[in-house]
């Protein structure tokens, strides 16, 4: 397999990383691989049988023109700082030039130690790995911004954690690992050179629009803004609550990344935690938008010394900036649940109605995916299908009436306005119950049931019959769902 190796952070960013190896795996076997992901990437794959693949995707044979580094980052965890994190469990092979000319970091987790480990052991174990693949490519199905997952290696060695489990290797593409927290380690450890250097080098990479602005760093930080409030309004509009909000999981490039003890939500609650490490809910569901906030402000700290050193006057603006967000987060999520709504234009009457819906929703712990199908199909003239999901015939019932007479400013037939709708709303999610049931039979050795999953959960937008178990959550007497962290 060629790769199109082009290692431009290694090759300039000299000091923001430290050079690492692969541990060797006992015996590579090939759980999963991404073909259209490949052939987006412009990996030929052809003639490269799944051995090969393996080989090279849990670390055991390096492809010509891999840089492998661990990346430095600091952050702050549940609201803490550690100064020292960095690449603790993964590393980058190096940068590719997809034929379209976008760059790709392709990085393996859970490949063995790296300078960063501390007292981990590098390791990543089956079931992280293949929930990790499965969400993200569910989120990419959804066009939430993400990492995208290429491979899933088996290393045929044990990992312990509480108990041991299979080990595996996860083959990450990412627009770039670059996080919040690895402005913060420059910041913390070195001062206004080396985030200035950062910054540069992001907007090289990512937002060269932004490089001709009066300050880039500045407008570095409006855009990492802008795509912080779209990603968050686009989880909060599918019920997915990340789980781990810190921020060395916060990319600048405005992808979801580490997908650890992330989930989907069934019926619906804003207090919604599943992590088993957030006992105090500060990842819940609905305080995300919050934590967003509270982790632009850690960015906006870490930027200040280069904003400074290009425009004292700036630190002012930045931090009317960091003000602004909660508005500036509710007009996307607005733009977001209207349209979600079948609502094309905004109104007067949008936040009351968005806010009287999570309220409804709250009250009657309606699943929150069927939910939205199901008022498409009300346009359509079913009402049972809703009503299934509701307590009784009156519930809900103003509120319909209310999101009715919304529709009468727009002139578009119903059929439409319903075909819209269905549009963005999914009816497939990865479900709990089911990501757990595909994780359990995969640990055992038999993939069919993540392979059937991660099937549905890429079309999630069109419904047939024979996946209908996959529509709906599972019984309401089930035992809570909890995730763990330690990919
Ligand atoms: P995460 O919870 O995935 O965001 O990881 C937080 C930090 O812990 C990062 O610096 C990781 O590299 C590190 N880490 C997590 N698990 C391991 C492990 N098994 N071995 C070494 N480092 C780890
Ligand atoms: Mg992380």
């Amino acid at each position: 397999m060629d790769f199109a190796f082009n290692n431009s952070f290694h090759d300039a960013m000299e000091g923001f990383y430290a050079p690492a190896e692969a541990a060797k795996p006992s015996v590579p076997m090939l759980l999963a691989f991404n073909p259209v992901l490949a052939a987006r990437l412009g990996l030929v794959s052809d003639g490269v049988n799944d051995d090969q693949i393996a080989r090279i995707f849990s670390g055991m044979e390096m492809p010509a023109g891999a840089n492998p580094l661990a990346f430095a980052y600091a952050g702050h965890q549940f609201g803490h700082f550690s100064a020292q994190l960095g690449d603790g469990r993964a590393l980058l092979l190096g940068e590719i030039i997809a034929p379209d000319g976008a760059r790709f970091d392709v990085q393996l987790k859970g490949s063995g130690p790296t300078a960063f480990s501390r007292n981990g052991d590098g390791k990543a174990a089956i079931g992280p790995v293949l929930r990790e693949f499965l969400v993200s490519e569910a989120m990419a199905a959804m066009g939430v911004p993400t990492t995208r997952s290429l491979a899933a290696v088996a290393t045929g060695d044990r990992v312990q954690r509480e108990q041991t489990h299979p080990g595996a290797v996860l083959t990450r593409i990412a627009s770039s690992h670059i996080r919040v927290g690895t402005f913060q380690f420059f910041a913390a450890h070195f001062g206004v050179e080396h985030v200035t250097q950062l910054s540069d080098y992001t907007i090289h990479r990512h937002f060269l629009e932004l490089a001709a602005a009066s300050n880039r760093h500045l407008a570095l930080l409006d855009r990492v803004i802008g795509l912080q409030c779209d990603l968050v309004a686009h989880w909060l509009g599918i019920g997915f609550i990340h789980g781990v909000m810190n921020t060395d999981n916060v990319a600048i490039s405005g992808e979801t990344i580490d997908y650890g003890p992330c989930a989907f939500m069934d019926r619906f609650a804003v207090e919604t935690v599943f992590s088993s490490i957030d006992a105090n809910g500060r990842y819940a569901y609905g305080r995300q938008p919050q934590i967003m906030h509270w982790n632009m402000a850690r960015f906006a700290e870490a930027l200040l010394p280069a904003i400074h050193a290009v425009d004292p006057a700036d630190v002012d603006r930045a931090k009317a900036m960091v003000e602004a967000i909660p508005d500036r987060f509710r007009v996307i999520w607005h733009h977001r649940m209207r349209s979600k709504l079948g609502l094309v234009q905004a109104g007067e009457a949008d936040g009351r109605l968005i806010d009287a819906l999570f309220a409804e929703l709250e009250q009657h712990r309606v699943d929150f995916t069927s939910f939205f199908r199901a008022l498409a199909q009300l346009l359509r003239g079913d009402g049972a299908t809703l009503q299934a999901l509701l307590p009784d015939a009156e519930a809900m019932a103003p509120w319909i009436a209310d999101w009715w007479v919304q529709f009468e400013r727009f002139a578009i037939a119903p059929l439409e306005r319903a075909d819209a709708m269905d549009a963005v709303n999914p009816v497939y999610i990865p479900r709990n119950h089911q990501v757990e049931r595909a994780l359990v039979a995969a640990e055992a050795g038999d993939m069919a049931p993540w392979r059937a999953l991660l099937e549905v959960v890429q079309n999630p937008y069109v419904v047939r019959p024979e996946w209908d178990d996959y529509a709906h959550p599972a019984p309401i007497d089930s035992v809570p769902h909890v995730t763990f962290c330690g990919t």
